[in-house]
């Protein structure tokens, strides 16, 4: 078996070979975030290159990234498999039961109507992270082998986009906190299922947290050189070239500041289109919704015969008042502090980006990448109507309904996910121009 290509120093391009006495080229990359172009140092496995300007990781190497990654995601799919086919938690109230799979968390919610919530629930804990590790191993065996299996190229730049949608970890927490609030009212089991989960989960993490795009890339399709005249410790948009997002090599624009990248294929703009129009536009949609989201009752609990709708807040009220109020806060920060804080920090974002200096610039940065991270933590409240209801069912002794406060939720969700991704932080720091002066690629300043 010929031995895999190992992720050591990567400095310059194999092809670039330079006369004896001259330094090699370095590899330049545009900051994702702030626009600003630096040369890679060579880096070694824990070694990370950030942005001198906004501080936003560049590239980070690690040791064995692909045996790791496959590994992982062997481990991950495995734990997965075995979470879809055992039982995933049980209940028992007055001598009645109800046993459910993970599965039905989703199939359930099509029962009461609601196919869309189901359709979510299901995508983002099964569908997507089953796609997005078979991917991984299909990708990460092929460069173990030295030679790419065939459509590797597509699938490592769309599995790049998969990252936000995949919740695992967000369910767990949902799981966890609809089992505090019904511990008091029914017996609670879990099953082998619940536990293969979390394991999943956890792997899952890891096995995103373990890719190595810089290397697999250089790996997968070597390292063109930058455009003749890239200068760094400048901003790359007056230079009329970009930085990839999916694979990080610089690609020069044309005159309308469109282009595709030479290594990747993905399509380039200098900045995203319409950026700001169409955060806004998102951000009012997700505001239409968060209304209904409040006003409806977000599930209805039967027990004993008696019906009682609840919404968001009113659950909120009804956990603190029965004393769990360390889930009433989860709900709370989730539900409430989260989207409504999401939606105020990109509307404050999209106010002010034309009027930014380098030091609120930073600032401004950092709110932004909090925005993006927390995001899909939001999610909480919709898995935990979908765990509630597949299993409260005993009748009219205790049983749980969706309410359409549900769907609304988690388009509010999904619109504030969509409206981060769509606003172009490097507008941030677009104005006022930069007075550096810009030396010449071979003596960049770069850490
Ligand atoms: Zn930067
Ligand atoms: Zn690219």
């Amino acid at each position: 078996m010929p031995s895999p290509p190992a992720p050591r120093e990567i400095d310059a391009p194999p092809q670039a070979a330079s006369p004896a006495g001259v330094a090699p080229p370095r590899r330049l990359r545009a900051c994702h975030e702030c626009d600003w172009v630096s040369a890679l140092p060579p880096l070694r496995p824990g070694q990370k290159a950030d942005c001198p300007r906004c501080g936003h990781t560049l590239v980070r190497r690690h040791y064995r990234a692909a045996q790791r990654s496959l590994a992982l995601a062997i481990a991950a799919l495995m734990a997965l498999g075995l979470g879809v086919s055992f039982p995933f938690v049980s209940f028992q109230v007055g001598g009645i039961g109800n046993r459910i799979e993970l599965t039905q968390t989703a199939t359930t919610l099509i029962g009461f109507h609601q196919p869309l919530v189901a359709i979510v629930v299901l995508l983002t804990i099964v569908v997507l992270p089953a796609v997005y590790l078979v991917g991984v191993i299909w990708l990460q065996s092929g460069l173990m082998r030295g030679t790419p299996w065939p459509a590797s190229r597509a699938l490592a730049r769309s599995l790049s986009h998969l990252n936000p949608w995949m919740m695992a970890d967000v369910f767990i927490i949902g799981a966890l906190v609809s089992l505090i609030k019904i511990a008091g009212m029914a017996e609670i089991q879990l099953g082998a299922a619940f536990w293969a989960f979390c394991a999943f989960a956890i792997l899952l993490l890891m096995t995103t947290q373990s890719i190595d795009g810089d290397w697999m890339w250089f790996t997968l399709a070597g390292e063109p050189r930058a455009p003749e005249g890239t200068l760094v410790a400048s901003r790359a948009a007056p230079q009329g070239v970009t930085g990839c997002p999916t694979c990080g090599l610089i690609n020069r624009l044309d005159g309308e500041g469109r282009g595709q990248c030479r290594r990747c294929g993905e399509r380039l703009r200098a900045r995203l289109p319409h950026s700001l129009q169409r955060t806004w536009a998102l951000l009012a949609a997700a505001g239409v919704m968060y209304v209904p989201a409040n006003v409806y009752p977000i599930m209805t609990t039967t027990s004993l015969g008696h019906s009682e709708p609840s919404t968001i807040i009113g659950g909120v009220v009804d956990l603190w008042q029965m004393g769990s109020w360390p889930v009433a806060t989860v709900i709370f920060v989730a539900s409430i502090i989260v989207p409504v804080g999401k939606m105020v920090a990109l509307a404050w974002l999209c106010l002010v980006v034309r009027r930014s200096d380098e030091l609120h610039a930073s600032v401004r940065t950092k709110l932004y990448r909090v925005t993006e991270f927390i995001g899909r933590w939001s999610m909480v409240d919709v898995f935990v109507v979908a765990i509630l209801v597949a299993l409260i069912r005993a009748g009219s002794l205790m049983s749980i309904t969706p309410g359409p406060a549900a769907l609304a939720f988690a388009g509010v969700v999904v619109l504030t996910m969509l409206a981060a991704m769509t606003f172009d932080p490097r507008l941030i720091w677009d104005t006022p121009p930069s007075p550096r002066p810009t030396p010449p690629a071979s003596q960049g300043s770069s850490r």
